[in-house]
């Protein structure tokens, strides 16, 4: 059983979740890396040691666990980083090492809400075949490119960098960096007479204003279903990821 002097934990990161994680992990002393992808021009600072960039798949990942002899690895990435969760996963059961995943639950359709639901990317660029619209496109600048098999349509893009290529016809971008509330972007979808939200069933409160503002417009919402993972120990906070790690032989400290 580790305890606090050899506890080594990586937090795979890139989310309000396991921003909030590492706060907890800092308060209480404890020996952490976070690591980004580096898929933005300016991380945010974390008050842990932070390393940016691929592992190089889970060889690399793998080679990464024992030579930092890593004891614990959190998956705190975005519920659509489905790659990074699968290569965590082979790489923790490679090397033998403690794995949970920070997971938010998905938003639920409420009352007032209109939502049509696709598995994934591409069903959502097929679900868009049709008239012209007005469409709030919330997928992240990496997802961009697929939708451009739908040129018909004027796309409002919010994404966190300036984007050095937009590959659709008809676009309007929004340089902003979450969280968004509703009442924010039911101004932002009203200035753009937005007629439809396109979004991935993130969860979470930082990009659910966009949600709310769809159900307070009366506008439809075309949700993306998450990918499907391997089954994997999952905690819903990060104070859940302490008490498992306090199971798992860590001194937490308190
Ligand atoms: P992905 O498709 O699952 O991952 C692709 C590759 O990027 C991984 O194989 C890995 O490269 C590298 N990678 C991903 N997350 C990493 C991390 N935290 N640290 C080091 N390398 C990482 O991931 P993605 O969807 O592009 O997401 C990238 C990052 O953005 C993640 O940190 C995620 O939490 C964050 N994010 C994603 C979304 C989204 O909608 N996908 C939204 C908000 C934030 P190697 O194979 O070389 O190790």
């Amino acid at each position: 059983m580790p305890h606090l002097a050899n506890t080594n934990i990586l937090i795979l990161g890139g989310t309000t979740e396991a921003n909030a994680l590492a706060r907890a992990v800092a308060a209480r002393g404890l020996n952490a890396t976070y690591s980004y992808a580096g898929r933005v021009d300016t991380p945010r600072p974390q008050p842990l040691p932070t390393r940016i960039g691929g592992f190089g798949g889970v060889v690399g990942l793998s080679a990464y666990i024992r030579d930092k002899t890593v004891t614990h690895v959190v998956d705190a990435t975005h519920p659509f980083a489905a790659q990074m969760s699968r290569n965590a996963i082979a790489a923790c059961a490679d090397t033998g090492t403690a794995l949970v995943a920070l997971v938010r639950p998905p938003w639920e359709a409420c009352a007032g809400d209109n939502w049509s639901r696709v598995t994934d990317i591409e069903g959502a660029v097929g679900a868009l075949a049709g008239p012209a619209k007005r469409i709030f496109l919330a997928v992240g600048r990496l997802h961009l490119d697929v939708f451009a098999a739908q040129p018909q349509h004027h796309y409002l893009l919010r994404l966190v960098d300036e984007p050095q290529h937009i590959p659709m016809p008809h676009a309007d971008v929004v340089v902003a960096r979450g969280p968004f509330s509703g009442e924010d972007d039911m101004a932002l979808m009203t200035r753009h007479d937005t007629q439809l939200v396109v979004s991935k069933n993130a969860g979470g409160s930082g990009a659910r204003g966009k949600i709310d503002a769809a159900r307070m417009l009366g506008l439809p919402v075309l949700m993306i279903d998450r990918p499907v993972l391997p089954t994997r120990r999952e905690c819903a906070t990060p104070d859940q990821v302490l008490n498992w790690l306090a199971h798992s032989g860590v001194n937490l400290g308190v």
